[in-house]
C-alpha cells in the first residue's frame, strides 16, 4: 500500500516519485510505503492553503462546527479501521488504540467543533472615555507537526483548533506512523471540508519538516516531539517571528508518599510507568518513594510489572506490546545498560523480548525497573521514552522536591498521598506544566497542556489553543 499526500483537497503522489519504507514494529517488516514527500509538496500545500484561506475564515460559524463534527463522525464511522491502522504503524496494543488513541481523536474534533461556537474575546471599556475590543482572527496558515507515539491523537489536537479558528493548515505526521493521517485525509474529502484547508504532506522531518518551518507564508507552527527538535526548530522560526508551541520532551517524576492509599497507588504507578511501552511523553520515569515505604512499595511494584505480558499487540492480553521502531528499541536497550554502568540494579525486566510465530522479528522489550541511581545520573536525567522507570527512595519532602526539580525537562508529576495540604504545597513548587495528584493521565480537554524548561513553550488545550491560534487585535472607539 503507497500512502499518498492530500494536497488542495485531493490525494496525491510526491513530487519526488519517492516512497520511505513503513515498518509494522510488531513485527519487523515492511508493509507500506510513505511519502518521501520534499520542499515542492509543502509549496503545493501553501498555494492550496494560501487560496482556501478567505474563504474558510470567512465561513459562519455554524458550517466550520458541522463540518468538523462530521470529520469526528467519519473516523468514529471508520473505528475498527482506525485503530487496527494505529496498532500495527506503532506497535502499541489494539485495545489501548481502541481505548483511547481513536475515541480521543474524535474528541478533539466534537471538542473544538463546539469550542468555537463559544470563544469570546475581552471588551475594556474606559468609563466615559472609549470601549476597545479584542478581535481574535485566525493567523492565517498554521504547520502543524506531530510524533509518532499517539499520532492521531496528537495530530488532531492540533489540527482541530487551527481549522476551527479559521486558519488554513499544512500539516506532517511522523514518517515513522503516518498510516492514520492517510485515512484522516479519506475522512477529511468523505467529510466535505473545502479544498485546500487542511493539506497532509507526508515524509521526513529534515525535509518536509523543515520547509514547513522555513516556509514564510506559515505564520504558525505548533510542534510535538523532541527537544532537540524544537530547539531547531525555534532557531528557524524565531527570526522570522513565527508564533510557535513546542511540545517537547519529559523526564516526569512521581513521588509516591507514606500516607497514600497504598494498593490503588503501586496499581496506578505502574500504569502511569508503562502504558503504550512507556512511549508517552507524560509517563513517570522517575519514581520516588517516602523511605518508611520504600521496601514495601518496591516489591508491590515489581510484583506487579512482572504480571505485565508483552505481547502481540493484536491479542488481548497484551499489555505492552512493540517498541515503535528497531532504532528506537536499541536506544532504550543501551540506556538500561547505562543503568548498569551507572550502579543501577535491575529489579525486572532489562533484556530484549523474542516472541514466536508472527512477532518474531518485532521489536519488544520487558517493562524494566531499576533502582540504586543516584538522582543525578544520566539514567535518571535525560529522556529514554520506552518501558524503563528508576525508583529511589526520598527522607523529606524537600528532598523530593530537589529530586524531582533536578532534570531540565519539566513537563509533568504525579504526587500521591493523601494530605491535601501537601498535595496543594507540592505542586505549587513542582517545576512543571501538569500535576496530577492519585492520579495520572485523567485529561479535561479544556486545561492547560504544556511545560516548562526544556519541555517547550506555550500551552495548547481549551481556550489556550483557540488563543494560539488567532492574532488579539484592539480595536479603541472613543465615545
Ligand atoms: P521527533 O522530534 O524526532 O519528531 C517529531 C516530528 O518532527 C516528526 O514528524 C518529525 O518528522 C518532525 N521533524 C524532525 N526534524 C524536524 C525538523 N528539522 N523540522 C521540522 N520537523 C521535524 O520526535 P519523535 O521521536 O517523533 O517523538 C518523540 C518525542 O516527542 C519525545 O521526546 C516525546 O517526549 C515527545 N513528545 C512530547 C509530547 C508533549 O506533549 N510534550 C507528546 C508526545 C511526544
Amino acid at each position: 500500500m503507497k500512502l499518498q499526500n492530500y494536497i488542495n483537497g485531493a490525494l496525491l503522489a510526491p513530487t519526488s516519485g519517492k516512497y520511505l519504507d513503513n515498518f509494522e514494529p510488531a513485527t519487523g517488516k515492511v508493509y507500506s510505503y510513505c511519502p518521501d514527500s520534499d520542499e515542492r509538496d509543502v509549496q503545493l500545500a501553501v498555494e492550496a492553503a494560501k487560496a482556501a484561506f478567505e474563504s474558510w475564515r470567512n465561513t459562519d460559524l455554524e458550517e466550520r462546527m458541522m463540518i468538523l463534527m462530521r470529520m469526528a463522525d467519519g473516523i468514529e464511522k471508520r473505528m475498527d479501521e482506525f485503530v487496527t491502522a494505529e496498532s500495527r504503524d506503532n506497535g502499541k496494543p489494539l485495545k489501548l488504540a481502541r481505548a483511547v488513541d481513536i475515541p480521543r481523536a474524535v474528541s478533539n474534533f466534537r471538542f473544538y467543533a463546539s469550542a468555537i461556537q463559544h470563544f469570546a474575546s475581552e471588551s475594556h471599556q474606559m468609563p466615559g472615555v472609549a470601549i476597545n475590543y479584542t478581535l481574535r482572527q485566525p493567523v492565517g496558515i498554521a504547520g502543524c507537526i506531530s510524533p509518532w507515539n499517539l499520532p492521531l491523537y496528537l495530530f488532531t489536537w492540533k489540527i482541530a483548533p487551527a481549522l476551527a479558528t479559521g486558519n488554513c493548515v499544512v500539516a506532517k505526521p511522523s514518517e515513522v506512523t503516518p498510516y492514520t493521517a492517510y485515512l484522516l485525509s479519506e475522512v477529511c474529502i468523505a467529510a466535505g471540508l473545502p479544498k485546500g484547508v487542511l493539506n497532509i504532506v507526508h515524509g521526513l522531518g529534515s525535509k518536509v519538516g523543515q520547509a514547513i518551518v522555513e516556509h514564510s507564508d506559515i505564520k504558525v507552527i505548533s510542534f510535538t516531539g523532541g527537544t532537540e527538535t524544537g530547539k531547531r526548530i525555534a532557531a528557524t522560526a524565531a527570526p522570522m517571528f513565527k508564533k510557535i508551541s513546542l511540545e517537547l520532551g519529559g523526564k516526569n517524576p512521581t513521588l509516591v508518599f507514606a500516607d497514600c492509599d497504598f494498593e490503588a497507588t503501586v496499581k496506578q504507578v505502574v500504569t502511569a510507568s508503562f502504558s503504550n511501552q512507556g512511549e508517552i511523553c507524560l509517563c513517570g520515569s522517575r519514581i520516588f518513594v517516602e523511605r518508611s515505604i520504600y521496601e514495601k512499595f518496591r516489591d508491590a511494584f515489581v510484583a506487579r510489572v512482572l504480571q505485565l505480558k508483552v505481547g502481540d499487540p493484536n491479542e488481548e492480553t497484551s499489555n505492552l506490546g512493540a517498541i515503535v521502531s528497531a532504532p528506537h528499541q536499541q536506544k532504550i536497550l543501551s540506556y538500561i545498560q547505562l543503568a548498569q554502568e551507572e550502579g543501577g540494579k535491575i529489579l525486572c525486566g532489562g533484556k530484549e523480548v523474542k516472541l514466536e510465530g508472527r512477532c518474531n522479528e518485532g521489536y519488544f522489550i520487558q517493562p524494566t525497573v531499576i533502582e540504586g541511581l543516584d538522582f543525578l545520573c544520566r539514567t535518571q536525567q535525560e529522556e529514554i521514552f520506552g518501558p524503563v522507570t528508576t525508583l529511589t527512595p526520598f527522607e523529606t519532602e524537600e528532598e523530593a522536591l530537589t529530586m524531582a526539580n533536578s532534570v531540565k525537562y519539566g513537563l509533568a508529576a504525579s504526587v500521591w498521598t493523601n494530605d491535601l495540604k501537601r498535595a496543594h504545597c507540592i505542586a505549587e513548587k513542582l517545576e512543571v506544566g501538569i500535576v496530577w495528584i492519585n492520579c495520572w493521565l485523567l485529561r479535561d480537554l479544556r486545561t492547560p497542556f504544556g511545560g516548562v524548561k526544556s519541555s517547550g513553550v506555550g500551552r495548547e488545550g481549551g481556550w489556550e489553543a483557540l488563543r494560539f491560534f488567532t492574532e488579539p487585535k484592539n480595536v479603541c472607539i472613543k465615545q
